[in-house]
């Protein structure tokens, strides 16, 4: 493997973002695909969030921008395999969350009143509705819900393969088991990408590390308040009782939920006790409290066998929104810290990074108010629909 010595940018990190991003710039034809090098640590890529996400894409938020970023990036799924080639298994069965105190429903009709606003068909639907949908669920206590049919799930490697691919058939110089150790300035702009196995010189580098983001950024002098939490998950085996179109469903308050993965169930549940860290291996304990919670809601889980399990990192920040733009340091750019519902985000991402770059500006969505100054000039934007 021969890295090249120079590059007109070095993306940084090998999951959707980093992926999009090769493709969007490549796509643009302003810099020459050649000079455009994306480097990943691990030996394959979309091994870190991306690949251990459960490629949940939906379009209920509860902040505009997020609505507005899934307006951009769910079609350009659905257009997916037309325009790369490839099959992402883009299923439509509908996000259901479901609100079990009057707090949530409140949030929840102001919610359907706003992604309605956009354009967004969400329905608002009665506790006795949201019971109805769910023959083989206990929601007794349920007040309220919103459904949303374009909602769905998504295979995330193949978004990450279809990118990566038709990246490199333009000419991306694409890399992996090459992990960055360091960034040399020169005055206030970048100059040189240092790796496992060389160094680059360069002007541009996109920070595309996910939760590993903070660490590049201290590599360049520069703070992102991004910080890596362990979620996990667990599969089943096949569920019979379990019918094609059972849709996401996302008990709100337990941040608990559920959605068809083969013939069984993916299910998983936030621990709201976890400590920030790098450990990706899987909380034993914390995997019971889920079962539990899963069995008490659906007390069919307890007839199947666990078929896998597994850990990823959410890449957080403090108002659970990500980081688009440039960063104080000429040349380093950032798109990062997506809080736990960054893959679905991550075609337009992409896109508006090249945009950023090439043009100076987002086009596609305006995400000017995602900038990292935010944190300090206190604009923070909440949003509440993450679990
Ligand atoms: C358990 C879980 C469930 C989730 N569920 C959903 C969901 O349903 N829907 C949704 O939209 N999102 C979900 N997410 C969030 C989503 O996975 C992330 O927001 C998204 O994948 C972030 O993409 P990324 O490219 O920024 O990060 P990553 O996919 O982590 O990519 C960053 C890459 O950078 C590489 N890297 C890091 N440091 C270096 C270095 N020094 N040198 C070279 N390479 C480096 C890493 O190895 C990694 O591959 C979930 C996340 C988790 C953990």
């Amino acid at each position: 493997m021969n890295l090249p010595n120079t590059a007109e940018i070095v993306i940084i990190g090998g999951g959707v973002m980093g992926a999009s991003a090769a493709y969007h710039l490549a796509q643009r034809g302003l810099i020459k695909a050649q000079n455009i090098v994306l480097l990943e640590k691990e030996n394959f890529f979309g091994q870190g969030a991306t690949g251990r996400c459960a490629g949940g894409v939906r379009y209920q938020f509860s902040t505009e921008i997020n609505v507005k970023l899934s307006l951009a990036s769910l079609p350009m799924i659905e257009r997916f395999k037309d325009e790369l080639g490839q099959d992402v298994s883009y299923k439509q069965c509908g996000y259901l969350l479901v609100a079990t105190n009057e707090k949530e429903v409140n949030v929840f009709k102001h919610n359907v009143s706003m992604q309605n606003g956009l354009g967004v068909p969400t329905q608002l639907l009665s506790g006795d509705e949201v019971r109805a949908r769910l023959p083989l669920m206990k929601f007794d206590d349920a007040l309220a819900g919103t459904f949303n049919q374009k909602d769905g799930t998504v295979d995330p490697n193949s978004v990450v393969a279809g990118y990566i691919s038709a990246a490199q058939k333009m000419g991306v110089q694409v890399f992996s088991g090459v992990e960055v150790i360091g960034i040399s300035l020169k005055g206030d702009h970048v100059e040189e990408v240092q790796t496992s196995i060389g160094a680059i010189k360069t002007r541009m580098i996109l920070n595309a590390a996910g939760p590993w983001a903070g660490r590049i950024g201290d590599m360049a002098g520069v703070k992102l308040p991004i910080i890596p939490l362990r979620r996990q998950m667990f599969t089943t085996s096949p569920l019979k009782e379990v019918p094609d179109d059972f849709p996401f469903v996302i008990d709100f308050a337990r941040s608990l939920y559920f959605h068809r993965e083969g013939e069984g169930l993916l299910i998983g549940m936030s621990n709201q006790n976890e400590k920030p860290g790098f450990d990706q291996s899987v909380d034993e304990d914390f995997e019971l409290v889920n079962l539990d919670a899963a069995i008490e809601r659906m007390p069919l889980v307890e007839k199947a066998q666990r078929a896998s399990h597994w850990a990823g990192l959410y890449e957080v920040t403090p108002d659970a929104h990500p980081i688009y733009g440039e960063t104080g340091v000429n040349g380093f750019y950032v798109c990062a810290g997506f809080s736990g519902h960054g893959f679905m985000h991550g075609p337009i991402s992409g896109k508006l990074m090249a945009e950023k770059i090439l043009d100076g500006k987002f086009s596609s969505v305006d995400v000017s108010m995602l900038d990292l100054k935010r944190f300090k000039e206190g604009r923070l934007i909440q949003e509440y629909n993450v679990v």
